[in-house]
This record gives structure tokens, C-alpha cells and sequence, in this order.
């Protein structure tokens, strides 16, 4: 399963999904770029979601808040205190580590090995550790299963201590006056503090929903498998407002309703699972995550909070400013409660590579073997929708394709390609995930026709040049 997830980085540099950051100087620990088909196939992602938030839900709206935010929104949250990781470090190395990150790491260990009682006895117990927050047993656990530091190898253990994850820089150019600010760790703040703005400018009535997709920076201390953890990353999230005592069923139609929207993109239920949490936050009343089975098996891509009025009742309390709605049906003013979802841009990324990735072994029509790397990605989502491909350079084959070309790409993505043999053509379309290719021969100087080949079939068939762009769009369901 390892060789999986190699295959797919190896793979995503190769063909331009995603570079790691500032690569000539040796990169960036958990930073990547996205390349030319992986910043389309992000922003695919980005508008299928805001899509099926905000144009399909009427009362839901979007904003874009800046990443900078007032101090004092950091403290009003929860995050200048609490949000910190248990963190131990190596004496030897210096070397630190999340103290779940490295016994999750050893559970893998124990895994592959085939040890999987003895992987579930210690996630439970580190489950239980944790939420008691009983560091000295914590302590004692990783010792006990001699877990060492993966990369010195040696386990000179510190005691465990909290590490804030927020990223903090100054504002302002003279140190003394400069106020220290944070690189906000979540979207969903900007979405709480404009909640009467959005409520007042757009005449949003509850229960409606906030969305917005926007960076987020953690400093992730033990940043691996690749975009799985990252430092700087993009989550999408929406904040639903209702009323006092409806959080019950709200939550349960979001959980429910954002489970649909990973299957409508074609992805198989099984490969899906829901983690309710037992440890809950103070304010929160219910918490799950929507889980799928990665190359490392199966991880959060997605977490559903039902989050009380914790969050507006805070801001109210720290800004002295009223953060209630009137409900003209009940005549009375209330601070509403919250179901959030909140999912991982770069993760649903590396979900969509893991889903669609497949070595594919092809039996030739002499009975040899053949292979192909294919990605499946859903069509809605592919980088390239259609690539467009004259079988020569000749016979005025690309002017016909060159025509093509010009009608289609002004709705969708198109690549036009003339060198090659057209097998290999189809091949590095087959390996960036376009769904189809159209082919242009010397029929189709006759008749007008051209072949349409199918990427996860590699069938071929004959249509008209003026039925391609009706055909793709059916296609590709958008
Ligand atoms: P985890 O337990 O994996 O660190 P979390 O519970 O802290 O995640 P949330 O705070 O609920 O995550 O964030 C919501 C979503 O944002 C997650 O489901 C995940 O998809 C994404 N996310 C969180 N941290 C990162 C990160 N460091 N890199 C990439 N995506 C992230």
C-alpha cells in the first residue's frame, strides 16, 4: 500500500499534477505546488463543491474573508489556548514529534507486519490516553511498545508537552508597536465574524449557510504522506445557522448530505466510512468524520461538527457586539447554533489521485502483454475534458482538428496534440485522466465523422463533427 502512494507522488510530479515546493533548493517540508493539470484539477474540485453549496442550496451564500484577522478572533475561538498538540521530543535527535502522529506511525508498523490485535489494543489505548489528556500514561505507552524515533532510531524521550500549531508574524513595520498576529488555521472564523454582515446584506432568513474555500496554515509537526498533512493547505467549509433545538436533525442531514456528494462523483460507498467522535470538544454536541480508504487505509477527508452557539456566543462576548438573530416566526432574538462541514481541498485532491490511480495490464491483439497507467478521474472533475488529435500531420488533418478545436474550447478544456503515434497520444491522455479523445482521419474528410475513443474502455465509435460538443457535455455531466 506504500508502493501505492509512492506511485501516485511519483506519478503526480511526472506528469504535472503536483511538484513538492521550491524543489531546486531541495523543497519545503509539507509544501507542494500544483502543476499545470493539478492547479485544473483543484480548481475542478473547488467548483464542484461550490456548486453543489451555493448554487444548488438557494440558502446558502459564499464570502472570501481575508487570512489575516484581528488577535483577539484567536483568543475569542479557543485557539491562542487550546489549539495545541501533545508534542514530545527526542533528546538525542532534538528531533519532535506529535505524540499521535508517532504512535499512529508504529500502529502502521504493526500492520504491516500483520500484528493487528496488537495495532488495535494501542490506537484504543492511545484513544483513551488522549482524551484524558494523562500524559505521564502516554508517555509510558510509547516506552512500553519501544517505539523509537523513526528517523535517528533511537527513543531518548523528553516528557510530552503542547506545541501551538498557529502560525504567528508581526503587523506593522516598528517592532515595538507591531502587534503579533496568526495565519488564520481554519476558514470557518472569517465565516463567524461576518455572520451578520452575510445576514444583513444578503436578507439571509435561518436556518441558512455561510461557504467559503480559502488557505488555512498549521505548523503541522510531523507533516508526512505527502498532501495528506500539509503546512499550508485549502480547506472548504460551511457554516449552517439554525434554530436552538433544530441542531439535532441538521446535523444529521448534512452528515448524511455531504456522504452523497462524495458518492456522486462515482466513487464507490465502500471505499467510505464514518468515524463519530466519543472525545468531543466542550461546546460541541455531536462530531464525525467522513473517512476513505487511502493508500495508508482508512483517514478523515471530511469532519461534520454540530458546534452548539459556542463560536457566535464567544465573538459576542469578546467584541461587546450583539450576535443575534430575530426570528420573525418566533418573534425572539437568539444567538443561533451551528453545524459546520468542513473538508480538506488538498485531501479530497489526494482522494480523487488514490481513487482514480490504476496500473492497468492490457492483453494486446497477439495475445501479448501490455500496460498503461490510467486515471480514472470523475470526468466532471478531469483536468482535460477532450483531447483532439489528427492521426497525421498530413492531408490537412490538422486543419480539420485545428476547427475542432476552436468550437469546442470555449466550453471546455481541450488539448490539441499532433505529435506522436497516436498510441502514445492516447497513452499520456490516458495518464493525466481525459476521459476522451476525439480522432481525426482521412474519413472524416469524407463524412465528417470522427472517432471518439473512451479513456476507462478504450473503446472507439464514429459520431459527427456537430454532434462532439452535445455529446461531451452529456458526458460529462456538468
Ligand atoms: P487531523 O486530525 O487529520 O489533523 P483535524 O481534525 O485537525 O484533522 P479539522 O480541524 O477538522 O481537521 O479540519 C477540517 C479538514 O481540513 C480535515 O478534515 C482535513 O481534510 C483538512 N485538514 C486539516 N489539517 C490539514 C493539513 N495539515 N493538511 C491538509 N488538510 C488538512
Amino acid at each position: 500500500q506504500d508502493n501505492k502512494l509512492q506511485a501516485i507522488i511519483a506519478h503526480a510530479k511526472e506528469y504535472g499534477f503536483i511538484f513538492p515546493s521550491s524543489e531546486i533548493y531541495d523543497g519545503l517540508s509539507a509544501v507542494y505546488d500544483y502543476g499545470p493539470w493539478g492547479s485544473e484539477l483543484k480548481k475542478n474540485i473547488k467548483d464542484y463543491w461550490w456548486k453543489s453549496m451555493t448554487q444548488l442550496h438557494e440558502n446558502i451564500v459564499g464570502i472570501d474573508a481575508a487570512i489575516f484577522m484581528h488577535p483577539t478572533t484567536w483568543k475569542a475561538s479557543g485557539h491562542v489556548d487550546n489549539f495545541s498538540d501533545p508534542m514530545i521530543d527526542n533528546k538525542d535527535s532534538k528531533k519532535r514529534y506529535r505524540v499521535d502522529h508517532l504512535i499512529e506511525a508504529h500502529a502502521d508498523k504493526l500492520a504491516m507486519e500483520g500484528k493487528k490485535e496488537e495495532e488495535y489494543a494501542l490506537l484504543k489505548n492511545m484513544e483513551q490516553l488522549l482524551a484524558k489528556d494523562d500524559y505521564v500514561a502516554l508517555k509510558q505507552l510509547i516506552e512500553d511498545n519501544n517505539i523509537v524515533d523513526p528517523v535517528s532510531g533511537t527513543c531518548n524521550w523528553t516528557d510530552i508537552r503542547q506545541f501551538n500549531l498557529m502560525f504567528s508574524t508581526q503587523l506593522g513595520s516598528v517592532t515595538e508597536e507591531a502587534d503579533t498576529i496568526y495565519l488564520r488555521p481554519e476558514t470557518a472564523q472569517g465565516i463567524f465574524v461576518n455572520f451578520l454582515n452575510v445576514q444583513k446584506s444578503a436578507r439571509m432568513k435561518i436556518p441558512f449557510g455561510i461557504a467559503q474555500i480559502g488557505k488555512a496554515f498549521r505548523n503541522e509537526i510531523v507533516a508526512r504522506q505527502f498532501i495528506f498533512r500539509m503546512r499550508e493547505f485549502e480547506q472548504m467549509e460551511m457554516q449552517y445557522f439554525v434554530r436552538p433545538g433544530s441542531e439535532g436533525d441538521w446535523y444529521q442531514y448534512w452528515k448524511e448530505a455531504r456522504l452523497q456528494w462524495h458518492l456522486s462523483l462515482g466513487i464507490p460507498a465502500s471505499e467510505y466510512r464514518y468515524h463519530d467522535h466519543t472525545k468531543l470538544a466542550h461546546y460541541a454536541k455531536e462530531a464525525c468524520d467522513i473517512e476513505y480508504n487511502f493508500p495508508m487505509g482508512f483517514r478523515e477527508v471530511e469532519g461534520i461538527h454540530s458546534r452548539s452557539n459556542f463560536d457566535l456566543s464567544q465573538h459576542q462576548q469578546y467584541s461587546g457586539k450583539k450576535m443575534t438573530y430575530f426570528d420573525t416566526e418566533l418573534n425572539q432574538h437568539y444567538v443561533p447554533y451551528v453545524i459546520e462541514t468542513s473538508i480538506g481541498l488538498d485531501r479530497m485532491f489526494l482522494l480523487i489521485l488514490s481513487n482514480s490511480y490504476e496500473e492497468e495490464t492490457l492483453i494486446k491483439d497477439d495475445g501479448s502483454n501490455d500496460s498503461r497507467v490510467v486515471m480514472r478521474i470523475p470526468p466532471v472533475l478531469a483536468p482535460i475534458k477532450l483531447a483532439i488529435l489528427p492521426l497525421t500531420k498530413k492531408d490537412g488533418l490538422p486543419d480539420v482538428a485545428r476547427s475542432i478545436m476552436n468550437m469546442c474550447k470555449p466550453h471546455f478544456r481541450c488539448f490539441y496534440e499532433e505529435k506522436d503515434t497516436i498510441g502514445k497520444r492516447y497513452r499520456r491522455q490516458d495518464a493525466i485522466g481525459t476521459p476522451f479523445c476525439i480522432t481525426i482521419d482521412h474519413q472524416t474528410k469524407e463524412d465528417n465523422t470522427v472517432t471518439i475513443r473512451y479513456r476507462d474502455t478504450m473503446q472507439q465509435e464514429r459520431i459527427n463533427i456537430a454532434d462532439i460538443k452535445a455529446k461531451v457535455f452529456a458526458l460529462i455531466g456538468a
